[in-house]
């Protein structure tokens, strides 16, 4: 059977402030005490009013274009009426009717960046975020550092028909907006909420049967079991002739199951209606203009970049997973500017510095920033990697060492001998002889038919040699020796 699904994503905007009072904004409310960061707007005290931030709405505009949204001119905010202890004017702040960015689309990659698909934004509105409630001991608690700070809906038409496209969509989702400086996005920490509607269809011709919402997603993992669940309960459903309800479902990650939060019937009349404390929102030329004029960063346009430099799949995700990497990388680039062949260029930055960065920085470095020695460094390294001078051994024990001591690349390759000049065959076998020489209790082990030790008489060789040996070469020569 075939598989439809729809996506609602709130996004917690990365803002200074609340969206409507001074507030900070804050990204982590576990390093803040309960209702330490409040005020009578957020907590609606009577007679307080609401005043839209310029920084929130920037940024819910930055998301729209980023989203290649259509910005209208102008747009308003609504009520969402409902009581709920979370809500502490008893109504929500967002829009319905006329939302600010209407209409877009997101491009994104799948399998393994090979192929790509479309998905249609219908709209990326703004609406505040409730308080946190807090079940404790039987008791019910209320902190009110979250009420009022900037969120933005993103809802999609129904135009996904794998998991896969889901999780690859909100990867993309997810880049676009930490790329772009929007939001961080972190699901684990509630800055990213996914709502998913799904419904299962016999084939294309068909009508979409009843869609079901499942809520309360809060990983990658968690999606796919979600989705994978629902499928199978619908199919079942539908081949035992069961009719189902439009209804909106809970899911228990830790039980592997969904249960009913509210069917149709139950589904709570909002009674929405403009919101009478705030005019229609006015985008003016200025602000259109100012928006217009800054820069935004299109992951997907980037992975395409990457794709014509003819990068793997490997390259592509150590630059495209972290935004510190690829600034870093567009740096080297501009400063590499002489160097006429780019897609060369390109793929030397890659392989001589991002990838070993990307994985060294897993081990011991924060961020890219955090690393000991700075871009000078590393494009002499490239440019000595590029004359084409030293082995790849030797390039890896130069960046190894970089990345241990910070230290200048000419620095390490004067101090390692790496070089010295080139030597001849016979040089080498001469080094090799003396290798042999000198461990004559190993020579009997090998000749005994230990052929491991063979080993041990490369690495005696490279030091000798100051690692300007090919390690291949030097088998070739022992096994003579040895004969
Ligand atoms: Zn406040």
């Amino acid at each position: 059977m075939l598989l439809t699904i729809g996506l609602e994503i709130h996004i917690k905007l990365k803002s200074i402030n609340k969206m409507f009072c001074q507030c900070k904004n804050q990204q982590n409310f576990d390093a803040l005490l309960p209702n330490t960061n409040i005020c009578p707007v957020c907590t609606a005290q009577p007679g307080a009013l609401p005043t839209l931030s310029e920084e929130v709405l920037e940024k819910a505009l930055l998301l729209g274009k980023a989203l290649n949204c259509k910005i209208n001119e102008i747009s308003t905010f609504d009520r969402k009426s409902y009581f709920y202890p979370d809500l502490p004017m008893g109504y929500q702040i967002t829009q319905l009717y006329h939302p600010t960015n209407t209409q877009g689309q997101v491009s994104f990659f799948l399998d393994n960046y090979t192929n790509e698909k479309i998905v249609h934004i219908q709209d990326a509105h703004m609406e505040c975020d409730t308080a946190k409630m807090i079940h404790d001991g039987g008791q019910a608690l209320l902190d009110f550092n979250r009420a009022g700070t900037p969120l933005v809906e993103i809802v999609t038409k129904p135009d996904f028909s794998t998991t896969e496209e889901v999780v690859e969509f909100l990867k993309e989702l997810q880049r676009i907006v930490r790329f772009n400086d929007i939001a961080d996005a972190d699901m684990e920490k509630g800055q990213m909420r996914v709502d998913v509607n799904i419904s299962v269809r016999k084939s294309e011709k068909d009508q979409l049967w009843t869609r079901v919402e499942v809520k309360n997603i809060n990983s990658f993992g968690m999606i796919k079991r979600a989705i994978e669940h629902e499928q199978t309960r619908q199919e079942k459903l539908y081949e035992e002739w069961k009719a189902f309800t439009q209804e909106t479902r809970g899911r228990d990650d830790a039980k592997g199951e969904s249960y009913q939060m509210r069917s149709k019937e139950e589904a709570l009349d909002y009674r929405y209606f403009p919101e009478p404390d705030l005019p229609p929102l006015k985008i003016d030329k200025r602000t259109m203009e100012r928006l217009n004029d800054q820069k935004i960063v299109i992951p997907h346009n980037i992975i395409k970049q990457f794709k014509d430099y003819g990068f793997n799949k490997e390259y592509i995700n150590a630059l495209i997973s972290d935004k510190e990497v690829l600034d870093y990388f567009f740096t080297i680039l501009s400063h590499c500017e002489k160097w006429n062949d780019e897609a060369i260029l390109c793929k030397l930055i890659v392989k001589r510095i991002a990838w070993p960065i990307a994985a060294r920085m897993k081990e011991n470095f924060k961020t890219i920033n955090q690393l000991p020695f700075d871009q000078t460094k590393l494009t002499e390294f490239l440019t000595r990697a590029q004359a084409g001078n030293l082995m790849e051994n030797q390039l890896k024990i130069v960046m190894d060492e970089m990345l241990r001591t910070g230290k200048n690349p000419d620095e390490i390759i004067k101090g390692k001998w790496f070089d010295a000049p080139a030597m001849d065959s016979k040089e080498i076998e001469l080094m090799a002889k003396k290798v042999l020489e000198e461990n004559p209790t190993i020579v009997e082990q090998y000749k005994g038919g230990k052929t491991t030790t063979m080993g041990f008489f490369i690495g005696q060789l490279m030091k000798k040699t100051w690692g300007k040996t090919n390690p291949k070469i030097a088998q070739e020569i022992f096994e003579k020796l040895l004969r």
